[in-house]
This record gives structure tokens, sequence and C-alpha cells, in this order.
């Protein structure tokens, strides 16, 4: 558990993402995250607080509610319990470039007895109480033959929270400023049309038809969204130098 690897991999004059504080268990009860991620490709990082850091997984197609479908997971690296709240754009070219928002969060509960040992042993069973998911799950380890890195599936156990429904489809607005990606790189400097990519389509035709359905774009709506200081990334060009004239008072009225 520790933020090495994050933190190797980030320009932290460069994009806004929190730089994390030093990892610090506490006693209460555990958080968990996941943000919907469109970097290279659409993913979704599922991230369990455990000893102080955001234990990470990607999982491409996001969770989903039938506990027949198994769902990819790929271990990522520990990121710091600030970045629970971070919803906003990571500037193109670095690390995971793109647009992310605060998809579901809440607490989780440990359903294996030992964590750590869970872990190592590639299976961690846990209850998810979000304002999305709920119920009880499983994280557990694949080693397919020939593979490098092994790969974890993130299965829904059979329970009441158990469904058919598609809540990726269904619900993808961001939890903390009901935006969609969309919106979110709209109002954060991002690229819109590759962020629109990670959408449902047809949310977005249904909004092209009813424009009173796009959140309207007002800035810094919610204090919990993690915000950079920082101006927006583009275009910070230096200004060319050149002997400045003082344009006469006539021109600049024009
Ligand atoms: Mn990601």
């Amino acid at each position: 558990m520790s933020l090495v690897n994050y933190r190797k991999r980030r320009r932290f004059q460069v994009t806004p993402e929190p730089r994390g504080r030093r990892p610090r268990p506490r006693r209460s009860s555990l958080r968990y995250v996941i943000q919907k991620h469109r970097a290279t490709a659409l993913h979704y990082d599922f991230r369990l607080e455990w000893k102080g850091v955001m234990l990470s997984w990607a999982v491409p197609k996001g969770p989903s509610l039938d506990p027949s479908v198994k769902r990819m997971a790929m271990p990522t690296e520990d990121h710091p319990i600030e970045y629970n709240t971070f919803e906003g754009v990571i500037p193109e070219g670095e690390y995971g470039g793109g647009t992310v928002m605060v998809w579901d969060r809440g607490t989780w509960t440990p359903e294996t007895e030992d964590v750590d040992d869970g872990l190592k042993k590639g299976e961690l069973k846990f209850r998810l109480d979000g304002e999305k998911l709920h119920g009880s799950w499983v994280l557990v380890r694949t080693r397919r033959p020939g593979e490098k890195r092994p790969a974890w599936l993130l299965i829904k156990h059979r329970d009441e929270a158990a469904s058919r429904r598609d809540i990726a489809d269904e619900e993808p607005r961001s939890v903390v400023s009901r935006r969609l990606l969309v919106e979110i790189a709209r109002d954060e400097g991002g690229n819109m049309e590759k962020a629109a990519d990670g959408d449902p389509p047809a949310l977005l035709r249904r909004m092209l038809e009813s424009p009173e359905l796009v959140m309207p774009a007002s800035r810094r709506r919610k204090k919990s969204v993690w915000h950079s200081d920082r101006e927006p990334t583009r275009a910070k060009k230096p200004a060319p130098i050149r002997a400045r004239k003082k344009a006469p008072r006539e021109a600049r009225g024009a």
C-alpha cells in the first residue's frame, strides 16, 4: 500500500489530479468509489479503501448487477484517498488523459475474514453500500495461460440487489454533479467529442432533440468536486514577446 507508483506516473505540475498525502489508515467505515474514465478507452476505475490508500482495478465494461456476468478487472496502482472526489479532465498526453466522472461512491464491508490474505490469495468478498451499487460482490483473480498480468473478475453475488438491468447504461450520470462525461468535458475544458463517446448514445440523441435535458454549464457547482486552482492547461503557450506599442485610442474602441 503505497503511492510511489501513483506519483511516478503523473506530472503534478500539469495534471489537476491530487498528489495525495501520506497513507493513513482509519478505523471508521471504509470508502469505495467508482470513477468512469474516458481515457484511451472507456473504463470504470473501481477503488476500495484499504490501509490508507484506494486499492484500484480498471473495469472496462463497468460493474454488472447480473450474477451470471463476470466483468474483467485489471489491477492498477493504489490511489490516494483524496482521489475519491476527483472529477474533471486530465490533460491529453498525460497518464490517463481524458475525462473522469465520480460514477458511484459509498462504503464497503469485507465479507472475507482476512482482507490481506484474500488479496494475496486472489479472492475478496465484500458488500457495497453505495448510491448505485448495493449488496454482495466478489473480486477473484484468474490466471489465464500465456498472460503476463493476472486479471481479476468482478462478480455480483446472488442477493436482493442482483438484477438484469444494465446499470451502466441506465444510470450514466455523476453522483456528485449529475453531469454526463460530455458535460464534464464541456465545463472543465476537455475534449467533448471524445468524452461523449463514453455516454449512452440513446441518451445523447434524446438530448439533441430536447436540449432541456442538457445540464446547464455552471462552473464550480459543488464544493465536493475536487478542482485544481490552476487555469485550464490547454492553450498555455507563453505570450510572444514583442515590443508593445500602445494602440491609438480610436483604434481600440473600434
Ligand atoms: Mn482510469
